[in-house]
């Protein structure tokens, strides 16, 4: 029998099933929405063109014009989009990148949102909203950005290339682990961020020798749905602000950055939060947290920041980063200092690292 839910979190009605997609023109008339915008990627231009055949009369146009990061001009240009087509809902259909364009029509307009993710971001179960303006990148957390409709389709995932589908991985991973050292986590987030870690240990070498096996996809999708909402109720701590910062000043690539980084940070905090690695040790099935996502990362095929960063010259940017990160210091177990963070992003900086 085949993993299938339907759970009302909040605001947001999730479905969950093998086809899922296929009631998306039923879930929309249950939402009561009428005239529907369609967001995505380029090159997700022919999945945008099939579920708007699937809304039929319902569909009111398609903006496949998403990229990373929200650029503020590519915002305008999906809200004049969704003022032209007179829409009431903004669906995304794709990653963080799409859902992320998604949200900025929401915030701003009258449209709500509708999400189906085919990545494991997490960002359809988050009201947390994000802008890029000449390089740098806000974000804040608003009610109007959260998704009124989820469907989950682990059948649309399996086109998801592996590096992709395993970088994406490390995103959700990568929530869940902030979620269990953030400061007063609440036992619930505790509970979710485990199960999700469970599961995404368990999908992500699955996914990798046989992208096309849906009981894979179904446990990564299902880890990411959990990973997304520890995201929305717990917060985030030092990963997340180092892929932040990287990411805007250099550009890389959101996912990749967090699987380069993830290994490193939980070993820069390993002493300093004794429960949440208990929990992420026994989530992963091992002695060690650290020690286990390692190996983990060893097995995936990741880029390291390395070769992430490419020509960059490494040590110019170890101490920009840290300027950076010292200038807002994220909350998290142990306190940052220049000598801490230069160890923890030269040990992330060696080849293989
Ligand atoms: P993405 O959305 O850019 O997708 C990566 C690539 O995969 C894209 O080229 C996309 O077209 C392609 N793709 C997606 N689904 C596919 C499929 N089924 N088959 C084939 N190709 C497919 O990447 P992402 O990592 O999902 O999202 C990154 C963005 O999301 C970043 O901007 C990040 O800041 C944001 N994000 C936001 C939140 C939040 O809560 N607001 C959470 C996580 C990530």
């Amino acid at each position: 029998m085949s993993r299938r839910f339907v759970a009302q979190r909040g605001a947001t009605r999730v479905v969950f099933a093998a086809g899922a997609w296929e009631q998306v023109g039923t879930e929309a008339a249950r939402l009561g929405v009428s005239r529907v915008l369609i967001v995505a990627t380029p090159g997700r231009r022919a999945a945008a063109e099939a579920v708007a055949a699937a809304l039929g009369a319902r569909a009111a146009g398609i903006a496949a014009i998403a990229v990373e990061h929200v650029p503020v001009e590519v915002a305008a240009r999906a809200r004049r989009a969704a003022d032209d087509a007179r829409a009431d809902a903004v669906l995304a259909i794709g990653g963080g990148s799409a859902i992320g364009l998604g949200k900025a029509v929401a915030l701003e307009g009258r449209a709500r949102l509708i999400a189906l993710p085919t990545t494991y971001s997490g960002s359809e179960m988050t009201s947390i909203w994000g802008l890029t303006d000449g390089g740098v990148k806000r974000t804040g957390r608003d009610d109007r950005v959260r998704a009124q409709l989820v469907l989950y389709d682990p059948r649309a995932t399996v086109g998801l290339p592996v590096g992709t589908s395993a970088d994406s991985l490390w995103n959700a991973a990568a929530h869940a682990v902030e979620a269990l050292w953030f400061p007063d986590v609440d036992p619930i987030s505790e509970l979710v961020a485990e199960e999700a870690l469970r599961l995404i240990a368990r999908a992500l070498p699955a996914v990798v020798a046989r992208p096309d096996d849906v009981a894979a996809r179904t446990d990564a999708l299902e880890g990411a749905f959990l990973a997304g909402a520890t995201l929305a109720d717990a917060g985030t701590g030092l990963h997340h602000k180092l892929c932040h910062v990287l990411g805007g000043m250099l550009g890389l690539p959101h996912a990749a950055t967090h699987a380069a980084l993830l290994p490193h940070v939980v070993r820069f905090h390993r002493a300093a939060a004794p429960r949440a690695m208990t929990r992420i040790a026994r989530a992963l099935g091992a002695a060690d947290a650290a020690d286990r996502l390692t190996a983990l990362a060893a097995r995936s095929p990741r880029r390291d920041l390395a070769s992430l960063l490419g020509a960059t010259p490494a040590a110019t940017i170890i101490e920009r980063v840290i300027d950076a990160v010292l200038a807002a210091p994220p909350p998290g177990p142990r306190p940052l200092d220049r000598d801490g963070l230069r160890g923890l992003l030269t040990a992330a900086l060696a080849p293989g690292g």
